[in-house]
């Protein structure tokens, strides 16, 4: 059976985003990573929606903070990392990389992307176009590397981009524009960066979110995902490189970045 999930973004804290949706057909309703209870029940109160399932990405207080109040107020089911299940509070359904998570009539498959934690996953609902994928990918960004490797991170952030074009990136953080900043250092003949910049920067003007954004547009302007691209490669200084130590390179720059 088709069905169109209906999503919807919660601006909590000071730039995080929880995504809610609501699978027709079933009536399941999810939440991705709720940073915080309170303006999650409300917003699914107002919409007459019963939440049944919350899906952790990784176990940052900013993902799962909310967990333990929506299900005692909701008896949902929480779904997280299997081998980070030590880390998600109240967890109920483990999950491993490459599984097909069923909610509902839509299907979301389960991949590891290690680096900004240990523990850390995306879901992708492909027939959807939705990537639910916490602090690994940011609109032309990528997560911190607490807990990772560079090796690591460039693999996950590799699988992710693997996937097609028309995924819209449903990423935690409004962090666009300060991205978009650091990535005009990087790259700075990027004619699609530079247009894209203009673009965020009217629309934080205008105080709208520039979240969700298309997996298309990540791959020709996100630094994060274009360290084997010889622009990248050549602004950097390291021409023919692994894309491993240029991932590293990019990472160690945004980190200092000011
Ligand atoms: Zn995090
Ligand atoms: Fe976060």
């Amino acid at each position: 059976m088709s069905t169109t999930l209906e999503i919807v973004r919660i601006p909590v804290l000071s730039d995080n985003y929880v995504w809610l949706m609501r699978e027709p057909q079933s009536g399941s309703v999810g939440v991705v990573d709720p940073a915080v209870a309170g303006p999650v029940l409300a917003e699914a109160d107002k919409r007459g929606w019963k939440i049944t399932h919350i899906l952790n990405t990784h176990h940052h207080g900013d993902h799962v903070g909310g967990n333990m109040e929506i299900k005692s107020a909701t008896g949902c089911t929480i779904v997280g990392l299997g081998r980070d299940k030590a880390r998600i509070p109240g967890i109920d359904v483990t999950v491993d990389d490459g599984d097909r998570y069923r909610f509902g009539e839509a299907e979301g498959e389960v991949i590891f992307v290690p680096g900004h934690t240990s523990g850390h996953c995306a879901y992708a609902f492909r027939d959807q176009q939705a990537l639910f994928c916490g602090d690994t990918l940011f609109a032309l960004g990528c997560g911190k590397m607490f807990e990772g490797t560079p090796t690591q991170f460039w693999t996950s952030l590799s699988r992710l981009r693997a996937l097609p074009d028309d995924m819209r990136v449903y990423c935690a953080h409004e962090y666009t524009q300060s991205n978009a900043r650091f990535a005009l250092t990087v790259e700075t003949d990027n004619k699609a960066l530079k247009e894209r910049s203009a673009a965020i920067d009217a629309a934080r003007a205008k105080g709208e979110a520039t979240v969700p954004s298309l997996l298309g547009e990540e791959k020709l302007t996100n630094p994060f995902l274009r360290a084997d691209v010889p622009s990248v490669q050549k602004a950097v200084g390291m021409t023919g490189k692994d894309p491993i130590e240029v991932f590293a390179e990019v990472r160690h720059r945004k980190d200092v970045f000011r």
